[in-house]
């Protein structure tokens, strides 16, 4: 329920960016970049867990670092029951809590 309701004010406030008010030289735009986008984009993280057959949204995020090529970080997506399982053999994890 909680979602639905999130979702519909979500899209009212990316209907809402439109408005001249909220473009470059309005009246709100300075509101609309430090409340509003960043509500936006928080929001719309919600990624499914990566492992295989979970059908959980992601709650953390992992970052590998040095696993496969030293200057790239590679990161996957894992609920909380996941996360100890998607840990690798890699020297470096960095794991974030999705918000
Ligand atoms: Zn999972």
């Amino acid at each position: 329920m909680e979602h639905l309701m999130v979702r519909k004010l979500r899209g009212a406030l990316a209907w809402c960016s439109a408005a001249d008010d909220f473009q470059i030289g309005g009246k709100a735009r300075e509101g609309w970049e430090k409340l509003c986008v960043p509500l936006l984009q928080s929001g719309s993280e919600k990624k499914p867990c990566c492992a295989i057959g979970c059908p959980k949204d992601a709650e953390f995020e992992i970052f590998y670092e040095g696993a496969v090529r030293p200057d790239d970080s590679i990161s996957t997506d894992a609920c909380s029951e996941h996360v100890g399982e998607l840990l690798t053999d890699a020297p470096v994890h960095h794991i974030y809590l999705i918000q």
